[in-house]
């Protein structure tokens, strides 16, 4: 039973943020200490455990996130590290909590750890509830005319469209219950989370990057101010600010997808009499929707990320080719657009998404290599890795996800950035080597003739023929095995 002064658990997951956070906003409701928790779950199954980039961005998010939390006159975050099915308990008892609040996290394992927590939880009398806030709507939500799930983006996209319109974000940081003036012992701070990398990779991942709920606001607003506007024409141009580098603050919480939506509603009804402004912001919001997407598959296949939704693919002859997969990874391929996106990759955490596809195409299609491979790299090197998110691209590109792109339909690396970096102003950004290169062969540096090959003499020749390796490709594709169709 609760008593007046018993306080209340705010466990913070992927919701790092003060703004629409539903959980925090009822654990203040409740006019009695809050105490905001976070637990460094680290002993969930190794294959998914959280990524260099990953972790560095979590390290200054919950910086961020604890300052912020102080700022508002919230009591400062209680870090723990372990079995979360241990220490939240331990933690509760502590505190003598009578109530834990969160909101709810949708991969396959936090649901069942979730679950767990809650049963147990409950079972000593503690008050357990979550909320929504990760997504727009929970992925069991939204369902065809029959009651059956979407299998296909473009209705499932149609029907978000219409329930979107009810959303009402809360955008005001909830107010501190006035008595919780209460002072808890802290075992542990951020630093001995060791979330940091021992190694200083990340001089380019700081200058790139403002984790927290405020760098996720500004750039929401200036992508809205500056970008939105003409995102049709420039989202598909890697060497243009053309996209908003809003998923690795989505990913980690720091922002609400209701509260993106709402704000570019907001602007789009501001600018009412510009057809232009709404084309392009709902071009924009189409793509929000394909993050649902990916955490409705995620809901209906928990195995997703581990295995092909197309279960034709099973049988598919993937090839292992460790030397090939490392030049991939460091961008060596001796194709510039994409040694260009590996590099950025390394370099900053992210990569532009035309570039994911066509780096993507290569691994899968030229390389015939395992889109699991790509799959595991990204994880540990994007600040944006998600579980949902990254398992619907590699499955798209390879053909065998849900409303995939057909498996032969190989991306040319080379047509592929003649059309979408067309000066080279991204691959010179990113290979140094190839800065000097006159326009004409930028593309295709081993066309050059050998005087002005030598000035990129340290650059790698192609490591596959594209012809070659495209019709091996189509090969295997063809002789694989139907029986499960
Ligand atoms: P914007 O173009 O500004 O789009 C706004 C938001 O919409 C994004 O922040 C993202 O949350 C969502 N979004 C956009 N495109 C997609 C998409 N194709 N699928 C799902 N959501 C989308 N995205 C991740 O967040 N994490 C991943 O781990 C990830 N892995 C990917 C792997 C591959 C092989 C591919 C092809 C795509 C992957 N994506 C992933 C999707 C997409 O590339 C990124 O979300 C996008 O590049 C992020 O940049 P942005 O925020 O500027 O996007």
């Amino acid at each position: 039973m609760s008593d007046k002064k018993s306080p209340v658990i705010c466990w913070f997951r992927s919701d790092l943020r003060l703004r629409d956070n539903a959980a925090l906003t009822a654990a203040c409701e409740t006019g009695r200490p809050v105490i905001p928790v976070f637990i460094l779950d680290d002993l969930s199954p190794a294959i998914w455990k959280r990524g260099a980039a990953s972790r560095w961005w979590l390290h200054h998010s919950l910086a961020a996130l604890d300052a912020a939390l102080q700022k508002s006159g919230f009591h400062p975050m209680l870090f723990a590290k372990g079995d979360a099915r241990t220490k939240l308990p331990e933690i509760v008892q502590k505190i003598g909590a009578s109530d834990v609040y969160w909101n709810r996290c949708y991969e396959p394992w936090a649901m069942q750890r979730d679950k767990e927590i809650k049963t147990a939880l409950k079972g000593s009398g503690v008050d357990v509830q979550s909320f929504a806030g990760y997504l727009l709507f929970e992925p069991w939500e939204i369902k065809n005319k029959s009651g059956q799930s979407y299998r296909v983006y473009t209705p499932f996209s149609k029907s978000c469209f219409e329930k979107a319109e009810t959303l009402k974000p809360v955008l005001q940081i909830p107010d501190v219950p006035l008595h919780s003036g209460m002072s808890v012992y802290q075992d542990l701070v951020l630093e001995d989370l060791c979330l940091m990398p021992k190694i200083n990779w990340y001089a380019d991942m700081q200058n790139t990057w403002q984790p927290g709920e405020a760098g996720a606001i500004a750039r929401l607003d200036d992508f809205v101010d500056q970008g939105i506007g003409d995102y049709k024409n420039t989202r598909d141009l890697p060497g243009r600010e053309g996209v908003s580098r809003l998923s690795p603050h989505l990913h980690f919480g720091e922002i609400s997808p209701r509260h993106i939506w709402h704000t570019v509603r907001a602007q789009m009804a501001k600018k009412q009499t510009s057809d232009s402004f709404s084309t392009h912001a709902l071009g924009w919001l189409r793509q929000l929707i394909w993050r649902e997407f990916s955490y409705h598959l995620l809901y209906e296949a928990p195995d997703f990320p581990e295995k092909p939704w197309n279960k034709k693919f099973i049988s598919f002859p993937w090839q292992q080719d460790d030397a090939a997969l490392q030049k991939w990874q460091k961008g060596n391929t001796g194709y510039p657009i994409v040694d260009a996106g590996m590099r950025q990759l390394w370099q900053t955490g992210w990569m532009h998404n035309r570039v994911r596809m066509i780096v993507g195409s290569f691994l899968v299609k030229n390389l015939l290599l395992h889109w699991r491979d790509g799959e595991d790299w990204f994880w540990d090197t994007l600040v944006d890795a998600d579980l949902g998110n990254n398992a619907a691209g590699w499955q798209w590109i390879a053909g065998c996800g849900a409303d995939a792109a057909p498996y032969f339909r190989v991306f040319n690396p080379v047509l592929q950035s003649k059309k979408f970096d067309p000066a080279g102003d991204y691959i010179r950004q990113y290979v140094p080597e190839l800065k000097d290169m006159p326009d004409e062969y930028i593309h295709t540096p081993w066309d050059a003739p050998p005087m002005i090959r030598q000035m990129a003499k340290s650059y790698p020749p192609p490591i596959v023929d594209l012809a070659q390796s495209r019709d091996r490709a189509l090969k295997a594709y063809n002789e694989m095995k139907t029986d499960y169709v």
